[in-house]
């Protein structure tokens, strides 16, 4: 039987996870250095994640699972982000004082380094402005995505996890 519209998750249905849904690396993780999150709760046949992980922190019980990171032996090098397809994993870092960097995926025309941008949330809404500290072109990365490192405000480390150029 078909399932109704109103029993289908949000991630589903959109395509995003809620924030209420992440689950953030421990808090004192952050303050250490960058740490991947995963947001990819679908059961679906894809691993690159798990395979180009350098130090095997990314577990899937089956090229079907749902991936997890261990927060422990995460080095934050971003190498997941640049090698999932689906653009669902991110670094934190938020051991600099008062602000975070988030490292995200980035498939459009890249912004450049000192460059203002809207920092957006899982629905492409502004949350607040950032500014541009990394770029990794996609033919200096390991995978097929170029990936943008931004700084926030602490706060919005939960939300932020795109952004639009300004100009
Ligand atoms: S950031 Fe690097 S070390 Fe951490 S899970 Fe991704 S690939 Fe592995
Ligand atoms: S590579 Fe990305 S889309 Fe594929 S399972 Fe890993 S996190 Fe999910």
């Amino acid at each position: 039987m078909k399932r109704r519209k109103e029993e289908i998750p949000l991630w589903q249905s959109k395509g995003y996870l809620p924030a209420e849904r992440v689950n953030l690396p421990p808090g004192e993780r952050m303050l250490e250095g960058p740490v991947a999150v995963i947001e990819c709760p679908q059961r679906i046949p894809c691993d690159p994640c798990e395979e180009s992980c350098p130090v095997g922190a990314i577990h899937m019980e089956d090229i079907n699972g749902v991936p997890t990171v261990d927060t422990e032996k995460c080095t934050g090098c971003s190498i997941c982000v640049e090698n999932c397809p689906g653009l669902a994993i991110f670094t934190l870092d938020c051991s600099m004082e008062g602000g975070c960097e988030v490292t995200l995926p980035y498939e459009f025309k890249l912004p450049e380094i000192g460059e203002e941008v809207s920092a957006l949330n899982r629905k492409g809404e502004e949350v607040t402005k950032a500014r541009v500290k990394k770029i990794k072109t996609k033919e200096n990365s390991s995978g097929d995505t170029s990936t943008v490192t931004i700084e926030i405000p602490e706060e919005y480390v939960k939300e932020v996890r795109n952004i639009r150029r300004m100009k």
